[in-house]
């Protein structure tokens, strides 16, 4: 028989059943489509494309050493589809159960009635720990736990489909991608994927829990996997394992503390993408809809603007804006507040915010963008609000101000008590409105006018504008305290809708 196994989200050899199961089928045509259609979507850039493609790459080499060289095909997937499976007498198609946007999901109920209608077995394997048609959680944990703890399949040997031109991996540009300029991004491949894993293991992570809220120190300090996981380069089973083994060694409690923190962070990998998987409209339907009805949010203009390329006036975010724009690459509590300001402070549409950042992540993976994308815009409507003040901020994940300084040049001159909040500097029009922009909104006043409106539909018992006036003197405040091992500031129960405000 003869197997296409279309690779998607999948980009190894290691680890991969549909690949061994096309392998014990019989002689194997191992395909990735480039899809035009797929990337020209909002969610979607050159530079995903780019780190794709040089996974691509490596991926090629490794097939061809098992025996049958990676096949890159440019066109619609059924199309694509059809034309191999027909010159090539191919009857049986495996691949792994996609994740992906809207757009994905739609295609592969194309590509199931297509394989439908000319009688073609589409097998499609689990991902990750993640269940497809099960509902509800029950047994969830155990399940995935299972997946992380079963056998790493071994790459299998490969009769190829003889006869097949393997096509020219394209690039950026061939896909007619608009131009996406990235100059410190990761290098894709499952090689920099393995070096990048050796060396968190081996030394960066141990001081993973310390530094992972300041971009500063979290460009070190975090495993910087993220994308080598999005496009599946390494499976979430090899580097659990890599893990559980570095714990089975007893590396001592710093260490164990750090890889505990870590594991549980790559289990949350699956759980938001079982989230995604079980309500796929999350990406354009609010899950808390009252939420999401409320008039004024906008999709574009100039706060959109500003927030986009980093010129809101507010030092700490815009360098956050730059650093994401420049390498591909922020870390989780900068992104969480990248997501806050624009659709607390800004009043922005959740979906058109969710598409920018999608677009500067290398790492974009649907699965767990879209559920914290809502998640941190208080559209879920079972999370905690968490509104960030990205003064408090950068005063406090940025203290010395070096990292602000480095993204925003423009405040050079600016003495450091006054780089977060260069508008109360004396010689302020030195620069702002010049060099610098004015900061488009007043802090207080735009999280106060966004809680007022979120009241309506998040239940708060307390009026939106006492709170904001308590909230300026905390320690006083009977409805807020310090939780100060998760470092969070906390409203009380009080409010029927739980929030953090000004994190
Ligand atoms: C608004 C928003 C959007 C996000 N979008 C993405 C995205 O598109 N792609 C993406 O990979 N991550 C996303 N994250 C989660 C997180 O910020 C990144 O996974 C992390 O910063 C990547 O760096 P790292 O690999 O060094 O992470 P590490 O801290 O080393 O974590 C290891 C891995 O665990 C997973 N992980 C880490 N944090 C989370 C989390 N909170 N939820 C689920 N899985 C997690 C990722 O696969 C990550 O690579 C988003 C977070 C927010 C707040």
């Amino acid at each position: 028989m003869n197997v296409l196994v279309w690779y998607k989200r999948d980009l190894r050899v290691n680890d991969h059943a549909a690949l061994s199961m096309g392998a014990r089928n019989g002689a194997v045509l191992p395909l990735y489509i480039a899809e035009p259609e797929y990337w020209a979507l909002p969610d979607t850039s050159a530079r995903q494309w780019e780190f794709v493609a040089e996974t691509l790459a490596g991926l090629r080499r490794d097939l061809a050493d098992l025996g049958a060289p990676l096949v890159v095909r440019v066109g619609d997937a059924v199309e694509v589809l059809a034309r191999l499976c027909k010159q090539n007498a191919v009857t049986r198609i495996v691949s792994h159960e996609e994740v992906g946007n809207a757009w994905t999901f739609a295609r592969d109920l194309r590509v199931k009635a297509w394989a439908r209608d000319v009688g073609i077995e589409w097998l499609e394997l689990p991902t990750g720990g993640v269940r497809r048609g099960v509902r509800g959680r029950a047994g969830w944990d155990a399940a995935r736990a299972g997946y992380a703890e079963g056998e790493i399949v071994a790459a299998p040997a490969l009769r190829v489909v003889a006869g097949i031109e393997p096509g020219v991996i394209p690039n950026a540009r061939a896909l007619r991608m608009v131009a996406d300029a990235c100059p410190h991004r990761q290098t894709g491949g499952r090689a920099q994927g393995m070096a990048v894993l050796d060396s968190f293991l081996g030394q960066r992570g141990l001081g993973y829990r310390r530094s992972m809220s300041s971009p500063l120190t979290a460009e070190r300090a975090c495993s910087r996997l993220s994308p080598h996981l999005a496009v599946g380069a390494l499976s979430a089973r090899e580097v659990e394992q890599a893990v559980m083994a570095q714990l089975a060694a007893k590396p001592g409690p710093d260490w164990a503390a750090n890889l505990r923190s870590f594991q549980s962070r790559i289990a949350w990998r699956a759980h938001f993408t079982q989230k995604l998987e079980d309500a796929p409209e999350m990406e354009r339907v609010a899950m808390h809809r009252a939420a999401d009805d409320l008039p004024g949010r906008a999709p574009e203009g100039p706060l959109f603007d500003a927030w986009a390329t980093g010129q809101t006036g507010l030092p700490y975010l815009d360098a956050c804006m730059r650093y994401l724009t420049a390498t591909g690459w922020i870390n989780f509590r900068a992104r969480a507040m990248l997501t806050s300001v624009a659709t607390y402070h800004l009043w922005l549409d959740w979906r058109a915010v969710g598409q920018v950042l999608a677009r500067r992540f290398t790492d974009y993976d649907p699965g767990i963008h879209w559920p914290q994308i809502q998640m941190q815009s208080g559209m879920s409507g079972i999370n905690r609000l968490r509104i960030y003040n990205p003064i408090k901020q950068g005063l406090e994940q940025d203290p010395n101000g070096s990292f602000t300084r480095r993204w925003v040049p423009e405040l050079a001159s600016v003495p450091d008590g006054f780089l977060q909040t260069p508008w109360k500097w004396p010689a302020a029009q030195r620069i702002l409105g010049q060099r610098y922009p004015e900061p488009v909104m007043d802090v207080a006043v735009a999280a106060r006018v966004a809680m007022g409106r979120l009241r309506q539909t998040h239940g708060f018992a307390g009026d939106a504008a006492e709170l904001i006036e308590r909230h300026a003197s905390p320690a006083q405040n009977p409805l807020f305290f310090n939780d100060r091992k998760a470092g969070l500031r906390r409203a009380r129960p009080v409010l029927a809708g739980q929030m953090c405000l000004d994190l």
